[in-house]
């Protein structure tokens, strides 16, 4: 993790207090209280219908996959989901939200007290905490660019309104920028492998508003908070804290004070601006939304969530730095999605060695993707052209150099391994007399190496190897000739 951008000398005297607050937008085909498509990027003002308009006399009805969804990703958070949770309205009026009033949660969210552990800057685990994971629906959005008449009009697209989402309100223990990207970098991993959102920021699936302010060390109380808005990466998001935090030791330092604002991030100049001053918290109004009954959660049902949660990232790479003989970063590399992770175990189980095939993957392939700047997913050769390959090492039916030699081929033709295996397949010596008469040829022209392994130098057999199957063009067949060579020095 690089050091944070934020001068060492500021952060000896300010301690930053960071909070995030993150919308993720659930992958149900339908909507939170009614029965439109939840679908990006339809045509404008297609997926609605009266009651995500909120038009009188429309009763919503409670989807009951995004609870699902909204317990599973509140499980895998390790919060504590509550039996009874209660919808609220939460009244504002804007533009995109025609109701008047989106239904949220307020003082019983469905779930509460959870947790992520991230690594910090010097290498040891921070647990921050999650306040409150609670259901809500989405507003709809004001276009204000991309119309001929964009100077003077807003359009509105209410296709948005009623998508179910989540929020997830962490506790204010983020001390730095980059625990920040940490926590929403695990955050997004966990949420990825539950399968509730694709979490694309790009489409708005998963936003981000930070709260941060900053006060002296040793200074219990919190100084004034900015919010940092809709920033649309997490690089960003760590670029407005690093900016943010200076601004405000700036101000304090000058003799002003910060003040309890919303600021928006601008990424091309790299610093956020004031969007309205937020004197005091906003009055929503919260009640009970009074068209909806409480969510009621039995045991069984919590109990099938629980069994339906799948092995989540950290306790698959632990899983799997002992069975592949990993490093913490190749554990990494293999876990980068949930759907990667589980084609390359299946693939892998059907390997003689499993642990080879990792290997084969991250070094030969992986070197080979990483040279040409792209991902695994594109890679020519695939996972199972991967076990190929590690099998037919194994079997000493080609060796290692013949085996780069084709994945060159692969990767220049953008063929998998197995098309170009056939075609370009070694022609193995296998002949026992035409390899032992290579062999002999090696130790005439070696004795001092021979005398070396008689009196108990056994790893120098490699060499005598080595010489065989230059001199054999790399045809030998490899545990053919390892075990002539054996023999041979033995004998
Ligand atoms: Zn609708």
């Amino acid at each position: 993790m690089p050091a944070s951008a934020v001068s060492p000398e500021v952060l000896t005297r300010y301690e930053p207090v960071i909070g995030l607050e993150v919308h993720v937008q659930l992958l149900t085909a339908t909507k939170a209280f009614c029965g439109c498509a939840n679908r990006f990027g339809a045509e404008p003002n297609t997926n609605i219908c009266p009651t995500c308009l909120g038009l009188p006399g429309a009763l919503p009805v409670l989807n009951a996959k995004a609870v699902e969804f909204a317990t599973l990703a509140s499980l895998a958070l390790n919060c504590e989901v509550r039996e009874r949770s209660i919808f609220a309205r939460k009244n504002y009026f804007y533009p995109d939200l025609p109701k008047g009033y989106q239904i949220s949660q307020y003082d019983k969210p469905l779930a509460e007290h959870g947790w992520i552990d991230v690594s910090t800057a010097d290498g040891s685990i921070k647990r921050i905490g999650i306040t409150r994971l609670h259901m809500e629906e989405d507003a709809g959005k004001s276009l204000h660019e991309g119309f001929p008449d964009s100077a003077t009009h807003t359009y509105l697209d209410l296709n948005r309104c009623g998508t179910p989402l989540i929020e997830i309100v962490s506790e204010p223990d983020i001390r730095t920028p980059d625990e920040a990207f940490e926590y929403l970098t695990r955050l997004k991993d966990i949420l990825l492998y539950t399968g509730v959102s694709d979490c694309n920021m790009e489409e708005g699936s998963l936003r981000c508003d930070a709260n941060v302010s900053v006060r002296p060390r040793g200074q219990e109380e919190f100084g004034t908070k900015a919010e940092v808005k809709n920033v649309n990466s997490f690089k960003f998001i760590r670029a407005a804290l690093e900016y943010e935090i200076e601004r405000q030791v700036d101000v304090i330092e000058s003799g002003g004070h910060v003040v309890q604002e919303t600021r928006l991030y601008n990424a091309d100049e790299g610093r956020t601006y004031s969007m309205r001053s937020k004197e005091q918290a906003h009055d929503y109004r919260y009640f009970p939304e009074p068209d909806l009954p409480p969510v009621v959660l039995t045991p069984e049902f919590l109990a099938a969530m629980k069994a339906k949660l799948p092995e989540l990232p950290e306790a698959r790479r632990k899983r799997m730095i002992a069975d592949y003989d990993l490093t913490e970063k190749d554990a990494h590399t293999l876990t980068v999605s949930r759907e990667f992770a589980d084609r390359f175990e299946a693939a892998a189980k059907t390997a003689r060695n499993p642990r080879r095939v990792a290997n084969i993957l991250l070094n030969e392939v992986g070197g080979r993707l990483k040279a040409l700047g792209i991902h695994l997913d594109q890679s020519p050769v695939s996972v199972a052209g991967i076990v190929q390959a590690a099998d037919l090492l194994d079997e000493g039916k080609i060796s290692s150099k013949q085996m780069k030699q084709i994945f060159d081929v692969c990767f220049e033709k953008g063929e998998d391994f197995g098309p170009v295996y056939e075609r370009e397949k070694p022609q193995q010596i296998t002949d026992t007399a035409a390899i032992e008469k290579l062999i002999d040829e090696v130790i005439a022209a070696n004795p001092r190496q021979v005398e070396q392994y008689r009196a108990g130098k056994k790893t120098i057999a490699g060499f005598f190897v080595g010489q065989v199957m230059r001199s054999s063009k790399g045809q030998a067949h490899p545990a053919l000739l390892n075990d002539l060579v054996v023999k041979k020095l033995e004998g």
